[in-house]
């Protein structure tokens, strides 16, 4: 029976990369992915086929990689950081019934929140949400009332898919829902291309957030009302009490 692993790969450099998921792609012989992501990959495994698809296409990406597997091929579809993360294992498992029966196999990866987290310091030491701010599957006043709900309960919060070329102004009306919990000297941080060429972090004030141009390589960090600012690095202590 042919079989999926669908893995998470981590931020994007190979030392990020868990011991499994290499084992995974070494067992394979087809990865599979949106090309940003196989491209990560595919100079540690020359030997491996490829099945590209381009960004956006999730579904023809799982089924791509169901009718490989239909056919008795391992296949490897990789996704960034966790594949469990807006990543493609629900998709893989939603689908699959329309299949001959296949093995699927979840690998866990990096998640951006945890890899950032680390260069930023240590922002989401305490109880932490994270939120999307990508609309094209959520109703925006979805992700408003769970920005509102994640700074009322004063959580750390971590937004992933924070812009896109065509939605440049969400970054800011999240930060205007937070700034009705929060002062406008709360600590936040954005970190950029994580593992990969290019990568950035830097710490900041939420009003100063406000103003940051992000892309959808960016992740954001917002601290809860505890979190400092402490040489250049976010610090959430890890409960209320003094230490
Ligand atoms: N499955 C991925 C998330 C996919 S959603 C994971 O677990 O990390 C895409 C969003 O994830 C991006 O818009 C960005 O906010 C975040 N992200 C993923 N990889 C990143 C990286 N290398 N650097 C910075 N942000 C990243």
């Amino acid at each position: 029976m042919g079989k999926i692993f669908v893995v998470g790969i981590g931020p994007g450099n190979r030392l990020d990369m868990t011991a499994r998921a290499v084992a995974a792609l070494e067992r394979s012989d087809i990865i599979a992915g949106y090309t940003v992501y196989v491209d990560l990959v595919r100079s540690q495994f020359p030997q491996k086929a490829c099945l590209t698809t381009p960004m956006r296409q999730e579904a023809d990406r799982c089924r791509a990689a169901l009718e490989q597997a239909a056919g008795g091929q391992t296949v490897a579809l990789v996704c960034s950081g966790d594949a469990g993360v807006y990543g493609m294992a629900g998709l893989v498992y939603e689908l699959s019934d329309q299949y001959p029966p296949v093995e699927i196999e979840v690998v866990a990866g990096v998640t951006a929140a945890c890899s950032g987290a680390a260069l930023l310091g240590a922002p989401l030491v305490h109880d932490f949400a994270v939120i999307s701010l990508s609309d094209l599957l959520t109703p925006w006043e979805t992700i408003e009332k769970r920005l509102d709900a994640a700074g009322m309960a004063d959580f750390c919060i971590c937004l992933y898919n924070p812009a896109s070329k065509k939605r440049t102004d969400h970054l800011q009306r999240a930060c205007d829902i937070l700034l009705r919990y929060r002062s406008p000297s709360a600590a936040a941080g954005i970190v950029k291309n994580i593992g990969r060429n290019g990568e950035q972090a830097r710490v900041m004030t939420l009003l100063e957030l406000r103003e940051e141009t992000v892309d959808m390589f960016t992740t954001v960090f917002i601290g809860n009302s505890s979190t400092t600012l402490k040489n250049g690095r976010m610090v959430t202590p890890r409960g209320y009490r003094d230490v």
